[in-house]
């Protein structure tokens, strides 16, 4: 049996490549999007009563990891990257069917220039990724707090302290909202944006991360990241 599913709309995000997004949602609340409905599903009507919702669920598909074949056990990030579960008991985006959930902050619902669009916050999702399902989160039901969560009890760690070079500071001043865009920065280097298997730290090695229009470029000094810039995307 085979069910066909369509997009009902595609996400514009910060995250322009996989590298850099959290692992989960509502880790960086700084994250804003959107959500763009596509034709046919472009029908205000069918957001009404939405904007009574603070939190909805997103499906959406994998679509940077989609595979020929499944693997039964994948290696998560949160384990180091080198002990294995069951893709059930996993999050990973490599699955039999590669659907995605999350639920993210709903800051407004727009009908505008012949759009529909909800706007977003606390994404984990790259740039251009197709949403097949909205739902509005519901506490009572979906809030349990008590719940045990296996080897993922706790959030992310902060890991590093981030500073800004003086190119990157003045180039943080030009653009529009700076406040917002360095909290943003800082939450998505603080908890090491890199794979769990990156190794010992290289001081020499500088990253890059693409988000919005640049590519963000930053060295690791012990316990501090240094952003060096944010540079035109190469
Ligand atoms: N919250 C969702 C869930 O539990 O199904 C996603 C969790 S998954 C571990 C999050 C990671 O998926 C992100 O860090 C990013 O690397 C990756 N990702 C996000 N959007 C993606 C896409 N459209 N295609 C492939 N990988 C994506």
């Amino acid at each position: 049996m085979v069910y066909k599913f369509e997009p009902i709309g595609f996400i514009r995000s910060p995250y322009k490549e996989k590298f850099g997004i959290p692992r989960q949602p509502g880790l960086i609340t700084e994250a804003r999007g959107e959500l763009v409905f596509s034709e046919p599903y472009s029908r205000p009507e069918a957001v009404i009563g939405l904007e009574g919702y603070s939190h909805v669920w997103l499906q959406f598909v994998f679509h940077q990891a989609m595979r020929e074949a499944w693997q039964p056990m994948v290696r998560p990030p949160r384990l180091g990257g080198n002990k294995r579960v069951g893709v059930f008991a996993s999050r990973a985006p490599f699955r039999p069917n590669p659907i995605g959930l999350s639920v993210v902050q709903l800051e407004g619902v727009q009908a505008r220039d012949g759009e529909v669009v909800l706007e977003l916050a606390g994404l984990d999702l790259l740039d251009g990724t197709p949403v097949l399902d909205v739902k509005p989160y519901v506490a009572y039901v979906d809030s349990i707090p008590n719940a045990r969560s296996g080897f993922a009890p706790e959030p992310p760690a902060v890991r590093f302290q981030v500073r800004f070079s003086d190119l990157a500071e003045g180039q943080l001043l030009s653009r529009p909202e700076p406040d917002q865009l360095r909290r943003f920065i800082i939450r998505v280097l603080e908890i090491d944006p890199r794979p769990a298997y990156a190794g010992d730290t290289q001081p020499e090695r500088i990253y890059g991360i693409r988000l919005y229009d640049f590519d963000l470029r930053w060295r690791i000094d012990g316990d501090l990241i240094e952003v060096l810039e944010l540079a035109p995307p190469g």
